[in-house]
């Protein structure tokens, strides 16, 4: 490897615990070891029964279950579970869910600076970074502040179990775009790149196991340990193309996250591949593949998962109009990114042909 020895990391301090029945077995010992008393459990109106069984195991310890997050955590959103807080008298908070509900936890935090203990039941990775982020007139701003890196995370397969399939293998390659952007960031590291290969490795391997059966704790734990290593990578590097373009093709034109992440990793990732041999290196051995875009579009493919922008809904227009966007202001990518570059990409996956 080149460069690997010229480098800075930042722990981030913060406890983990991985086990089966660890939302209501372990939570509230977390809430325990922090001094909170009083938490405000929140989730999103479809979480609810789970976020109960939470807000139950915390007994005497729970002021309350605030079930209103949404997607992209709107303004209004964050003021009215702010008031929630406010008006229990907590002095923390649980988000149970996924980014939607882990979000609206942060953003808390963010307003209130009360100690967040996350229990994440999707892929997503944004328990482990310290990276917030508000909607507010159609624009998401998003920042990065320690305040809300949570406390402590709980991840507990059992919560995932219920995760159909196609939103388990989608918010899995989430996942992955994220240790793969991490293996070629400008902020990498030795460490990451560890992390990066072993959990791109943990999760390529779990999420043919979960598609055939979604009920084994087996392949929910060993998916659930990977996402845990690739929100690591993602809290501790700065992203790059795919992300931007991600960012882009869902605050601009409205597509669904886990979903464009999808489609766009095999293109980016191509894109990049001949500035980033390293990356490349880790990719090929962590998938056991010579081609690491083909086996990532591979494996959407094998496991049912969309492949194309078009399928997702984006019009021909909208890709011109998304390269635009996504190269109006320079950001960290390891090949210069150019329109006609990124306009290329867009219309590879756009028509969802293999990676090239
Ligand atoms: P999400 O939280 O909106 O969940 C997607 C859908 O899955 C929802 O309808 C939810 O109700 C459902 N769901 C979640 N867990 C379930 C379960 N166990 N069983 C059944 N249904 C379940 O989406 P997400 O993909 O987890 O997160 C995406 C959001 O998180 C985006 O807003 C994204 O920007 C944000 N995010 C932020 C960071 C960060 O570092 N700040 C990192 C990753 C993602």
């Amino acid at each position: 490897m080149t460069d690997l020895l010229d480098f800075s990391y930042e722990a981030q301090p913060m406890r983990v615990v991985l086990r089966a029945g660890a939302s209501v077995t372990a939570t509230p010992g977390e809430a325990e070891r922090l001094g909170l008393r009083r938490l405000l459990v929140v989730c999103g109106p479809r979480g609810a029964h789970t976020a109960r069984a939470v807000a139950d195991a915390l007994g005497p310890a729970c002021a309350g279950l605030h079930a209103r997050a949404r997607m992209h955590v709107p303004v209004e959103v964050a003021d009215e579970a702010v008031e929630a807080v406010r008006a229990a008298g907590a002095d923390g908070c649980v988000a149970v869910g996924g980014g939607s509900a882990i979000g609206l936890g942060k953003a808390i935090a963010l307003r209130t600076g009360l100690p967040l203990i996350a229990v994440p039941s999707t892929y997503a990775g944004s328990e482990m970074t310290p990276v917030w982020g508000l909607t507010e007139h159609g624009a998401k701003r998003t920042g990065r502040d320690p305040v809300v890196l949570p406390r402590s995370v709980v991840y507990d397969p059992e919560l995932t179990l219920s995760l159909p399939v196609p939103l388990s293998v989608t918010s899995g390659i989430n996942a992955l775009a994220h240790a793969v952007e991490a293996l070629y960031a400008p902020d990498t590291s030795p460490l990451i790149a560890l992390m990066a290969q072993e959990g791109v490795r943990a999760m390529a391997g779990a999420l043919p196991a979960v598609a055939d059966d979604p009920a084994s704790p087996d392949a929910r734990g060993r998916a659930l340990y990977g996402a845990w290593l690739c929100g690591s990578c993602l809290g501790a590097t700065t992203m790059g193309l795919h992300h931007k373009l991600c960012h882009v093709l869902g605050g601009t034109f409205g597509l669904p996250h886990a979903e464009t992440h999808t489609v766009v990793l095999p293109y980016a990732l191509a894109y990049n591949a001949p500035a980033a041999p390293d990356a490349v290196a880790a990719l090929s051995r962590a998938l056991e593949t010579d081609d690491a875009p083909r086996a990532l579009w591979d494996l959407a493919g094998r496991l049912g998962a969309p492949r194309s922008l078009a399928e997702l809904g984006l019009t021909e227009t909208d890709v011109a109009k998304a390269a635009e966007v996504a190269t109006g202001q320079p950001y960290a990518n390891p090949r210069p990114v150019t329109t006609d570059g990124v306009l290329a990409l867009l219309r590879a996956a756009y028509a969802g042909e293999a990676p090239r």
